[in-house]
């Protein structure tokens, strides 16, 4: 492989990292003078924003209220919420959803008692009232190809597909003093080589960093490259601890990341050790209806307790044709695996599913470093606290997105001079060899997060995990010396940067408190305290 820098570096007076909800919505608020470059690893559709089933959360109903969406927040966070940013996306939650009506997103109707077409909503956990609103259960896929649709119709907007952010550029990295942001390195996959694009306005719309795990919900997109990558340029996290995980998550080799909706267990199904007995009654009395995490919790307990990959969730004994009803999709896509769920039970684990903390913002997106945003999953923003309410996050992404936006609008010109930012430089790398010692790393982390760092911890083992990361980061950074990058290598990189700050966080936190389960402390303590962690050049 040839790895030449592309010496025409690309300029915009917006650089947008992510095409998700987040980068989409924020890309169509800008105003159309200026020029914005959109960037996605793959196509630009694929990220988390396109799998999310549920919906949006929004106060919509007349019975609901403000004040009942941020108390149900409130008291999902567990303490750790902040008030104002909780105040601020819910407020803004009707707008949220009118927008993304006037673009065209369809979601689902019903006609009320007095005629009146109205849009369906429905209750998930933690909710008080139902106030999500959906498109059937592919909302993510409506607001995602809506979103797109938009983007490509307005002609100031590029998509730069196939392409890889790697590091964000500072002005002190330059030595030029100040920390503020003149643009990034990017590995085109297509030519695999590594190009500079200047901007002095970048936004990390990156996604989370689930796939830390080695079992997780997310799509391939969410290895936290741009936690990674903010951390490196100087900015604080915050609340890495935070990890949610869902209960159930089909085990099959070939199935990736294919979710079991918690509605099974709502219609009957129980989860069974391998041996076919019941378990849950033994930890909760409401049994598999107990909430999300102490289900989960349950899960991982039997796991480890028993040394099995996996346990069994048990619909066959309902009737077969009220179970293909319910679930055409999950009926479906089991059969193609050959497991026909009206007849056998299903083999499910728990999986990572949403990353609660991330790059510290202020209410308009901005963080640590002067002109670099972010926006999304990739975030702390204060609303989700020690647990993220379901459907609360595509909101995050959606409110915060125009936020930043109308913040840079008010701040960007067009015509900037662009700072000049030295090649990438190739000269000292070669191929590797050896690509087998990055799949070995990708396995050896993920495994050990899961095993080390997932559903329930302790000091003991969390010491144990920061001493392997440790030493695995540093043969990630020597193979990243010498060898050419591919996205293998830079998401490997990003991922134990990540998996390093999710232990320290955890580390930090002497207490159990929403997510965040230890058996060392198992007591919440009274005050409860953000876990905030600053690089050596945030000063
Ligand atoms: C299965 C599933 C179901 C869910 N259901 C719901 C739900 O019902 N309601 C809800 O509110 N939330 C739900 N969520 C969570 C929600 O979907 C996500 O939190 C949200 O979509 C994140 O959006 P985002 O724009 O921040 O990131 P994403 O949608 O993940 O997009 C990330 C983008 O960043 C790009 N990217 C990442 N790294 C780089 C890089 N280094 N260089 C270039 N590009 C990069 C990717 O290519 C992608 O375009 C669900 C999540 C999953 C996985």
């Amino acid at each position: 492989m040839n790895q030449r820098p592309h010496l025409s570096s690309e300029q915009f007076d917006v650089l947008i990292i992510g095409s998700g909800a987040a980068g989409l919505s924020l890309a169509l608020t800008l105003p159309n003078h200026l020029k914005v470059g959109i960037l996605s690893k793959e196509r630009p559709l694929e990220g988390s924003t396109y799998y999310a089933q549920g919906g949006v959360a929004a106060v919509l109903d007349d019975y609901d209220s403000i004040d009942a969406h941020i108390a149900d927040t409130l008291r999902a966070g567990d303490g750790l919420c902040q008030k104002p940013a909780v105040r601020f996306v819910v407020e803004r939650s009707r707008e949220i959803v009118e927008w993304l009506v006037s673009l065209g997103v369809k979601f689902d109707t019903r006609v009320s008692a007095s005629g009146r077409s109205e849009f369906h909503l429905t209750q998930e956990g933690g909710h008080s009232h139902r106030r999500v609103i959906h498109a059937a259960d592919a909302t993510g896929k409506e607001i995602s190809e809506q979103l797109y649709s938009a983007a490509t119709s307005k002609p100031s907007i590029s998509f730069l597909t196939d392409t890889i952010a790697l590091d964000i550029i500072t002005t002190n990295q330059l030595g030029l003093g100040s920390k503020t942001v003149c643009g990034i390195y990017a590995l085109n996959q297509t030519t695999q080589s590594v190009t500079t694009i200047a901007s002095p306005n970048v936004v990390l719309a990156t996604g989370g960093a689930s796939k830390v795990y080695l079992y997780t919900s997310n799509p391939d997109t969410a290895s936290g490259d741009g936690i990674a990558m903010a951390w490196r340029a100087g900015c604080r996290v915050a609340n890495m601890e935070f990890n949610q995980f869902h209960p159930t998550c089909l085990y099959h080799p070939q199935a990736k990341s294919f979710l079991i909706s918690e509605a099974l267990r709502g219609e009957g199904a129980i989860l069974r050790l391998p041996n076919g007995e019941a378990f849950m009654s033994r930890f909760d009395e409401r049994a598999e209806l107990a909430s999300r995490d102490i289900v989960a919790r349950a899960i991982d307990f039997e796991m480890k307790r028993l040394g099995c990959d996996h346990v069994l969730l048990d619909i066959s004994h309902r009737p077969a044709e009220d179970v293909k009803r319910h679930f055409p999709t999950i009926y479906q896509r089991c059969l193609s695996f050959g497991i026909d769920i009206t007849t056998t039970p299903i083999p499910i684990v728990p999986a990572a599913h949403y990353t609660c903390g991330g790059i510290m913002t202020d209410l308009a997106g901005r963080t640590d470093v002067n002109g670099l945003y972010a926006v999304g999953e990739s975030t702390y923003t204060g609303l989700h606290g020690a647990n993220r309410m379901a459907s609360n996050s595509l909101l995050e992404c959606l409110v915060f997105a125009r936020a930043a936006a109308e913040e840079i609008a008010s701040s960007a010109r067009p015509g900037t001079t662009f700072l000049d930012i030295p090649a990438w430089d190739a000269s000292q790398v070669t191929s590797s060899e050896e690509d087998v010692l990055i799949a070995h790393n990708w396995d050896e982390l993920r495994r050990l997060m899961w095993n080390y760092v997932g559903i329930v911890r302790s000091d003991a083992r969390l010491i144990r995990a920061q001493r392997r990361v440790k030493l695995l980061q540093r043969e990630i950074d020597e193979h990243y010396q010498r060898h050419f990058v591919t996205r293998d290598l830079i998401e490997l990189r990003n991922l134990a940067q990540v998996a390093d700050l999710i232990i320290a966080s955890a580390l930090r936190r002497k207490e159990s408190r929403g997510l965040h389960y230890t058996t060392d402390y198992p007591e919440k303590m009274s005050e409860a305290i953000d876990t905030v962690l600053a690089p050596t050049n945030y000063a």
